[in-house]
């Protein structure tokens, strides 16, 4: 027997529950571990809350276009380093993380593609790619979005999920892209073809204050967050509590910002009746 006994003592605790990883995904709002094809299936949607989880750029083209019809332009734009900016890590070094983590050169894919037979201009970011924000790269597939809608006479349709806003990485010249979009809708205004605007979790700052609010018809997905800025910046500032929900997609809509909120299930549906409506000839 040793004298002073074993050098560790056990401890009984619960068995740890062993998830597999990339089996399983928690779900952020109610904590139900989701089964991760059971989560595909729902695209993405939690089947216990209908939490809509952030879907990749990839991910959103397959949801809403047909399959075979995107054609993807602008791919080859990559962001220029404008300030040579350095934080904890360069603007460089930014850009690459996230183009290895992403696969994708940046955080808004571009083209033109079929839903439900009724070609669109199309561009959607990517809320991985540096919080989506918008970059000189971003505001020009955009705006090149814009413009391929006036040139062919199609719909436009933008899909944003941004909680970065205008890219602080590249200063003014991103600053700019929240006017050169801007000015672009207004001449595609003037052409009398129709934009929606579809917002996505969450869709923020300079972002919501240019291309996202300027749709013809404004659509968001529910409880993301929409706004300009944070709640709670908000709240520190004017020292008041905000209401319950402010800035989610039901407040929004109730308070007459945007005009619907649509389950991710309905989405492509709705965008068909909607372009149905609005340009039958086109
Ligand atoms: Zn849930």
């Amino acid at each position: 027997m040793p004298l002073f006994g074993p050098k560790y003592t056990n401890v009984k605790v619960k068995r740890k529950v062993e998830v597999p990883e990339g089996l399983w995904t928690k779900c952020e709002e109610c904590s139900e571990i989701i089964y991760n094809k059971t989560l595909e299936e729902n695209l993405k949607v939690c089947p216990k809350c209908d939490y809509h989880f952030t879907l990749t750029a990839p991910e959103r083209i397959q949801q809403m276009i047909d399959p075979g019809t995107f054609e993807e332009f602008d791919g080859q734009l990559r962001s220029g380093d404008p300030l040579e900016f350095k934080g904890p890590k360069s603007y460089k070094e930014k850009l690459q993380l996230d183009q290895v983590a992403t696969q994708l050169p940046e955080a808004a894919v571009g083209g033109v593609g079929n839903i439900n037979g009724k070609r669109v201009a199309l561009t959607v970011t990517d809320a991985r790619f540096i919080m989506g924000s918008m970059g000189s790269v971003v505001g020009e597939k955009i705006t090149r979005a814009i413009e391929r809608s006036v040139q062919e006479r199609i719909p436009l349709v933008i899909v944003s999920g941004s909680g970065g806003g205008a890219r602080m990485y590249e200063g003014m010249f991103s600053l700019m892209q929240m006017s050169k979009t801007s000015v672009a809708l207004a001449q595609h205004h003037a052409e009398r073809l129709p934009f929606i605007s579809i917002l996505t979790n969450p869709t923020m700052a300079g972002v919501m204050a240019s291309f996202a609010s300027l749709g013809d018809v404004i659509i968001a997905e529910p409880r993301a967050l929409i706004g300009f800025t944070g709640p709670r910046v908000i709240e520190q500032t004017i020292r008041q509590r905000l209401p319950e929900g402010f800035q989610k997609s039901e407040f929004l809509l109730e308070h007459g910002q945007i005009d619907r909120v649509i389950h991710r299930k309905q989405m492509k549906e709705t965008l068909t009746q909607i372009l149905d409506y609005i340009s039958p000839q086109v």
